[in-house]
C-alpha cells in the first residue's frame, strides 16, 4: 500500500499533535546516486510505530543507502522523510535533532575503545542532551540492564565480545530514546555462536514496542520476528509484506533468485 505524500493539515488531523495517526517514519520517492550510479531510484517506505520492518536484497541493492539517508549521514538527491510527521529532509533541518531521535547500529559496533562501556553510553547524553553526570549515570545503567550486561558498565571495549560490544551499541543508542531504531547488518561482523544474544535483545526492543527498520540476513529471525519484509532490488522495494508470504510465495523473480541463495 502506498500512502499519499501529502501531510494533513492540522485542522483535518482533529487538532491533535503533529505526526499524530502518521507512521513513525515514512520514505517517499527517495532517489540517490553516487555519480552515475544510480543506486535509489524511487524508494516509498513507510513503518509504523511498534513496527519492526526487514529490509533484504543483495549486496550493493542500496539498503545501507536507505539507512544512511534516513539519519542523513547521506544526502538524498530527491524524495522526502518524515519522522513522526516532520520533515527530517531538506534544508532548515536540524541534524544533531535528527540523529538524537533516530538512533543507528551498523555492522562495526563503533565504541570508543578508551572509554568503558558506561562511558561509551553517558558521552552522548551528556553531550547531546546535555544531562548531569548523574542522571547520565542512571540511564546508562538502566540501558545496560535492557541488554543484559548491567555487569560490564566498567569494561572497556577490548574486554567484551563481540557480541556485547553490539549490545553496548544498542545500549548507547537506545538510552537517547530515539522514535526509531535503523539497524545495518548488526550481526553480520559476529562469530555464529554470539549472534542469537544481539537477536534476542532486538527482540526484546521489538516486544517493548521499539519501532526499528532493520537490514539484516538473519532469515530465520527475519521469518519469526518480522512484522513485514521489504526486499530491495535494482534500486527500488519490488515486494514487501508479511515475511511468511514474502518467504513461501515471493511474487519477484529477484526475490526468489535471492531467497534460493539464503535459504
Ligand atoms: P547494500 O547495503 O545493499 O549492500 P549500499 O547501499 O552499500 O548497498 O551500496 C549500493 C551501491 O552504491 C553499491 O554499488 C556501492 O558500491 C555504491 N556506493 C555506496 N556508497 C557509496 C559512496 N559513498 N560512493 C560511491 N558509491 C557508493
Ligand atoms: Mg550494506
Amino acid at each position: 500500500t502506498t500512502r499519499p505524500a501529502v501531510r494533513k493539515p492540522e485542522a483535518e488531523n482533529g487538532g491533535a499533535a503533529p505526526g499524530a495517526g502518521r507512521p513513525t517514519l515514512e520514505v517517499i520517492g527517495l532517489r540517490k546516486s553516487f555519480g552515475t550510479l544510480e543506486v535509489l531510484k524511487n524508494v516509498s517506505l513507510a513503518v509504523e510505530k511498534s513496527e519492526m520492518v526487514f529490509v533484504l536484497g543483495r549486496s550493493g541493492s542500496g539498503k545501507s543507502t536507505m539507512l544512511r539517508c534516513c539519519n542523513r549521514l547521506e544526502e538524498p538527491d530527491a524524495g522526502e522523510i518524515l519522522l513522526e510527521g516532520q520533515p527530517i529532509t531538506g534544508s532548515g533541518v536540524n541534524l544533531d535533532k535528527v540523529r538524537r531521535r533516530i538512533g543507528m547500529v551498523f555492522q562495526g559496533f563503533n565504541l570508543y575503545p578508551h572509554l568503558d562501556a558506561r562511558r561509551n553510553i553517558t558521552l552522548a547524553l551528556r553531550k547531546v542532551l546535555k544531562q548531569s553526570r548523574d542522571e547520565a549515570d542512571t540511564r546508562a545503567a538502566a540501558a545496560l540492564t535492557r541488554v543484559g550486561l548491567a555487569d560490564k558498565a566498567g569494561n572497556y571495549p577490548s574486554q567484551l565480545s563481540g557480541g556485547q560490544q553490539q549490545r553496548v551499541a544498542i545500549a548507547r543508542a537506545i538510552a537517547l530514546e530515539p522514535a526509531v531504531m535503523l539497524f545495518d547488518e548488526p550481526t553480520s561482523a559476529l562469530d555464529p555462536e554470539l549472534v542469537g544474544d544481539v537477536l534476542g535483545v532486538m527482540r526484546e526492543l521489538k516486544e517493548d514496542g521499539m519501532t526499528m527498520l532493520v537490514v539484516s540476513h538473519e532469515m530465520a529471525f527475519a521469518r519469526e520476528a518480522a512484522d513485514r519484509v521489504v526486499f530491495m532490488a535494482d534500486g527500488h522495494i519490488v515486494e514487501q509484506g508479511p515475511p511468511e508470504d514474502l518467504f513461501t510465495n515471493p511474487q519477484h523473480e529477484s526475490t526468489r533468485a535471492f531467497l534460493s541463495r539464503y535459504s
